[in-house]
């Protein structure tokens, strides 16, 4: 087991004339045991990050130590890390036995049955004991994927790398492997990086989510933390799904105004925005509640557009106004419960919670005021 730690580090492509920045400047610790999942939209730079820490792509500029050796330049098979890829790169022509035990038989001189006894200790751990004698073309895509993460637990690495390891399974058995591998990493306390685009692995799977964007680090902090108090408007938009509700407003005395509605803000929302003037406003789709009627200026009369039920939720389109071309009209997503009954064309009222509100600068994108974590745990409790 060991600690990670990025200091500054840069990854640059030459493409023709032209230079491609795929990591820029980032900067990560990753502590002994934690898992951190790195996450961001295609072409962020995760595998280029995760590659340089495998040593399979050089690192431009910065440092990489793992357990406070620089390892800039040691070769990856000297750097004690495993991986696991998203194609899981099974050697046809073996056993499971033979793929499992390969690694082991290159990079240490353990005697056979060692090894043996290891490989055997590994493939009971993860329930594949009675599939080690067969080839991976008998297997499928979940069984493969166990044997490609057996792989790697055999080695008993100082840290895992995983670069998307779930993708290629169906929806069900991703759900599975994403909890049975978060208790293989708890039980085995071994620091791991893995990469996803998908934000429920990040959201449910890391001890913290580092979050990039265009190759530079947006955010690390846990899941909850990012989801409730992001650093900038686009961690807001990528974690979430429905993603949040964006509005364009104007600062104007003690009111955000926007092109179709107006929102008061108490002097405490307003002292966090300090001079910026040209902001937008955040609301994620579940903290928006539909009521009977309006009695509070943080209360619009608004119509369904769209209701999409998804059984225990239904996601609704609204309008501001009722007479706009659904085209071109602002929209505001809510999520409700599912057996709330509204239908396309109902006029209804909803509570967008001062609470709850998200404000962004409008230049930047920095996050200058946020929903507390606190109050958000604090808003259901057991019944
Ligand atoms: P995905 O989720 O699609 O795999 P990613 O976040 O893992 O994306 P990277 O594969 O790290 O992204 O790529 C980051 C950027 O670097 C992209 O713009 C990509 O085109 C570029 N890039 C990656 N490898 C190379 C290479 N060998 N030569 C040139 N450009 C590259």
């Amino acid at each position: 087991m060991a600690t990670l730690e990025l200091d500054s580090i840069t990854k640059t492509f030459q493409d023709g004339d032209e230079e491609i920045v795929a990591v820029d400047d980032v900067s990560l610790s990753i502590d002994d045991g934690e898992f951190l999942v790195v996450v961001g939209p295609s072409g962020c730079g995760k595998s280029t990050t995760l590659r340089m820490v495998a040593g399979l792509e050089t690192i431009t500029s910065g440092t990489l130590s793992i357990d406070n050796r620089v390892v800039n330049h040691v070769k990856s098979q000297d750097r004690d890390i495993a991986m696991v890829f998203q194609s899981y790169a099974l050697y046809p022509h073996m056993s499971v036995r033979q793929n499992m035990s390969f690694g082991l038989e290159e990079s240490t001189d353990l005697p056979d049955d060692e090894i043996n006894r290891m490989v055997s200790e590994t493939g009971e751990m993860l329930g594949i004991s009675d599939l080690l004698d067969r080839k991976p073309s008998d297997l499928s895509g979940g069984q493969q994927q166990r044997v490609a993460l057996g792989r790697a637990i055999v080695r008993d690495p100082e840290v895992f790398l995983m670069d998307e390891p779930l993708s290629n399974l169906d929806a069900k058995l991703r759900a599975e492997m994403r909890t049975e591998l978060q208790r293989l990493q708890n039980d085995l306390g071994v620091t791991t990086v893995y990469v996803t685009h998908d934000q429920t692995e990040a959201m449910t799977m890391g001890d913290r989510i580092a979050i990039l964007d265009g190759g530079e680090l947006q955010q690390i902090a846990s899941p909850l933390k990012c989801y409730h108090e992001p650093a900038n408007q686009f961690v807001a938009s990528f974690l979430g799904e429905p993603s949040m509700n964006f509005f364009d407003v104007a600062l104007d005395g003690d009111r955000l105004v926007g092109d179709v509605f107006e929102y008061p803000i108490d002097d405490e929302v307003r002292a966090d925005l300090g001079e910026a003037t040209d902001l937008v406003l955040g609301i994620r789709p579940e903290a928006i509640k539909l009521v009977e009627s309006k009695s509070d200026a943080h209360e619009f009369e608004m119509t369904v557009d769209v209701v999409e039920p998804m059984g225990d939720e239904n996601t609704v389109y609204l309008h501001f106004d009722p007479d706009a071309d659904p085209e071109s009209a602002e929209t505001l997503v809510a999520t409700i419960d599912g057996f709330t009954r509204v239908s396309e064309g109902d006029s209804v009222v909803a509570r967008i919670p001062q609470d709850a509100i998200h404000i962004f600068d409008g230049l930047t994108g920095e996050a200058l005021h946020n929903r507390s974590m606190e109050d958000a745990a604090d808003q259901v409790d057991l019944a």
